[in-house]
């Protein structure tokens, strides 16, 4: 049976066909009219996967309201064009569908030389001094809002989003921390939230009473000096009486110290917070609730637990085009989500796993998004839907690694017959380790993601057993797919054979080699620093090395390296940059610090996290024979362990069968 996440939603004198919102996401297309067509492709996509209601990347409705110099605005009817190919393709994939364009006012976060702001308060985030808008300039952008909502509704739009939280010039307004006005915009609350008000009632005015409005609300800001609750309330009471027809959650600014989407943030933890909203409304309008919503489970218990009317998701969009109609389909399965029954192309959804690598990461470095578990995304021009074989061949897979996981998968969907093999007796390979780490537990989202494809797919997993070259042979395969992933990189530190410390690899460590007390960890890369996470919860002292003088970490996602700097901070973790390693002796292990001077750590063990190399298909397989020998081709991290990551593999295994099985 469908759950009320599926009966329609009256928002103003807008009906959406269900109640899941594919929020508000920056592409990165948006900023050049010719990433037209490949936006419009990734909307319409998105459509006819059954999204009722599309919210766009922010658009700014002036030059200064910018993301960043020559960054997206809506200003001027020459700019139509571009935006009507977007709403076009999206109302011809779905005429069900609903498409609005968010606008939004970067403020003090505008990446631009000039930014501007409601006070010359600067921002952490941003380069450049910020000045405050002389109360004409106020008066001027309200005027812009209005301009630019006119203008999307005449792009056929189906109405505006106003963007007020995350930290943007209406949430600067709002909050104390940015607006330390004395004039009639500021010095109250009553009088900071003035803008906010005056936006919507403009905008509201300039598009009439048909189209929806939606408005962002920030429900925490999370920075010192932020908003009162009571106060966020009042103004969702006055942002109603302005004309918006629908509040869409909004958590944390963007400079907050508060993780509020990354894996490590529980699910739904920000749910009750949407609830309180709505109550505070008395349900004037729909309060859809937002962050870390990932699943049918949490969408389902959000609404039917806290009183919302609907869930906003957006990273899940990007890993899944599909994921309103395979909810659905999940919904309304009589054996419930994971019908075994159902056909090996049914729908399995694949998670977002909130790593923010390449969606978030990618924007704020100035880059276009894309996503780690779904190689489509942001491409689907290049990249059309994986076509079904003309003819069925018998493929094996080495290796149930994220390479040969997908692999597998994708073969097994374009209509092969697939056998997969590992000698481990578990899937996942280096993912299965990472969904250890404390706060990545939801990595272990993707592998159930896999398992339930591999069954559907109907794939012949046989785990538990080294394959050799006999049993490859054996098998009597078209095709043979070597993935059989990396190693650990020897750093070649001298090690005394017979005394001090153990020295051991990260892999002996998730292996369940013992590790003692005081440990020191080389290499302070992604593994090291995800290792150090782990054994700070276990070790009594543990010391984390790396030759290179930066800090330690800093080579991680933009988003989320602050996040793993702070664990290891609270873990107690050392620290050691710039060094050069001695040797493992019976003193413990030497090295010499950034300056200059000799250090021995007497501890316990010593764990190599220094990077990987590809994995040996001789020593691997147990056989002196090479892939070509065996009509094998490698893909993934032993093809080429330079740059490997689970991007790296998922694209390399979408590659593979693209050009080789299907077709
Ligand atoms: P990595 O991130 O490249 O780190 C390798 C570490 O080993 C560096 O700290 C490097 O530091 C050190 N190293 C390299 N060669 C060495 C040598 N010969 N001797 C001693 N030390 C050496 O690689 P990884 O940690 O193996 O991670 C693999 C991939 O997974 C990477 O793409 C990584 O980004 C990704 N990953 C990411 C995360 C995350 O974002 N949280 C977590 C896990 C994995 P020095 O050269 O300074 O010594
Ligand atoms: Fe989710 Fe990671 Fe994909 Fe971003 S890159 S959408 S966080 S899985």
């Amino acid at each position: 049976m469908s759950s009320d996440l599926f009966a329609p939603l009256q928002a103003g004198r807008t009906r959406l066909p269900h109640r899941i919102v594919m929020g508000s996401m920056h592409l990165g297309f948006e900023d050049d009219p010719r990433g037209a067509p490949a936006l419009a492709a990734f909307y319409a996509e998105r459509a006819a996967g059954g999204a009722g209601l599309i919210v766009t990347g922010g658009i700014s409705p002036n030059a200064a309201g910018a993301l960043t110099s020559g960054g997206a605005r809506l200003d001027s009817a020459d700019q139509l064009p571009q935006h009507r190919t977007v709403t076009d393709a999206v109302h011809a994939a779905n005429p069900e569908a609903r498409i609005v364009l968010q606008l939004l006012h970067a403020g003090r976060y505008a990446a631009h030389g000039e930014p501007v702001g409601p006070s010359a308060v600067d921002s952490p985030i941003s380069p450049a001094p910020v000045r405050a808008l002389t109360a004409a300039e106020v008066e001027q952008t309200i005027e812009d809002f209005g301009r630019a909502a006119a203008l999307a509704i005449e792009a056929g739009y189906d109405g505006v989003e106003v963007m007020g939280s995350e930290g943007y010039l209406i949430n600067q307004f709002l909050a104390p921390a940015t607006n330390r006005r004395d004039d009639a915009w500021g010095g109250s609350a009553e009088a900071r939230r003035r803008f906010a008000l005056e936006v919507v009632r403009r905008v509201r005015a300039s598009i009439g009473p048909e189209p929806l409005l939606s408005y962002r609300i920030s429900l925490a800001d999370l920075v010192p000096g932020a908003q009162e609750t009571h106060d966020i309330h009042a103004l969702a009471r006055g942002v109603v009486e302005a004309g918006a027809d629908l509040l869409m959650s909004g958590i944390g600014w963007h400079e907050s110290r508060v993780p509020t989407i990354a894996t490590c943030v529980p699910r739904g933890q920000f749910a009750p917070l949407a609830a309180d909203l709505a109550a505070a409304i008395d349900g004037a309008v729909p309060v859809i609730a937002s962050n870390r919503l990932h699943t049918l489970a949490d969408a389902e218990r959000a609404i039917a637990a806290t009183g919302v009317e609907g869930v906003m998701l957006a990273r899940p969009f990007l890993a899944d085009a599909r994921l309103v109609q395979k909810w659905r389909a999940q919904a309304d399965a009589p054996g419930g989500p994971r019908d075994e029954s159902a056909p090996a192309d049914s729908p399995v959804v694949t998670p977002c796993i909130s790593c923010n690598q390449a969606c978030l990461d990618r924007i704020f470095t100035g880059r276009p998004a894309g996503c780690v578990v779904n190689p489509r995304a942001g491409r689907e021009l290049q990249l059309p839907i994986m076509p079904r074989a003309a003819q069925a061949q018998r493929i094996l897979v080495v290796g149930a690694g994220p390479a040969g996981l997908e692999t597998a998968c994708l073969a097994a969907e374009a209509g092969h017959e697939v056998t997969l093999v590992d000698s481990s007796a578990e899937i996942g390979g280096q993912l299965a380790w990472a969904a250890r780490i404390p706060g990545k537990e939801d990595y272990s989202l993707l592998l159930d993601s896999w398992r339930e494809r591999l069954a559907r797919g109907r794939v012949n997993v046989r785990l538990g057993r080294r394959f050799t070259a006999e049993d490859i042979a054996g098998v009597g395969a078209d095709r043979v797919a070597l993935a059989i992933g990396v190693r650990p990189r020897d750093p070649q530190i001298p090690v005394h054979p017979d005394a001090g410390p153990d020295v051991i690899t990260y892999a002996d460590v998730f292996a369940g080699a013992p590790v003692g007390g005081r440990v020191a960890i080389v290499g302070g890369g992604g593994i090291g620093v995800d290792v150090a996470q782990l054994l700070a919860e276990r070790a009594d002292e543990v010391h984390l090395l790396q030759r290179s003088a930066h800090k330690i970490g800093s080579r991680l996602g933009a988003t989320t390296g602050w996040i793993h700097r702070a664990a290891l901070r609270r873990g107690g973790v050392i620290g050691h940059t710039g060094v050069t390693y001695g040797a493992v002796g019976a003193d413990g292990f030497s090295f010499t610090d950034r300056d200059g001077a000799e250090q021995v750590l007497d501890v316990d063990t010593v764990v190599l996290c220094a990077g990987q190399e590809a994995a040996d298909p001789v020593g691997a397989l147990g056989e002196a024979i090479g892939a070509e020998a065996l009509g094998a081709e490698v893909i993934g991290g032993a093809r080429k362990a330079e740059g490997l990551d689970l991007e790296r593999a998922i694209r390399d295994a979408d590659a593979w069968v693209r050009t080789t099985l299907a077709a």
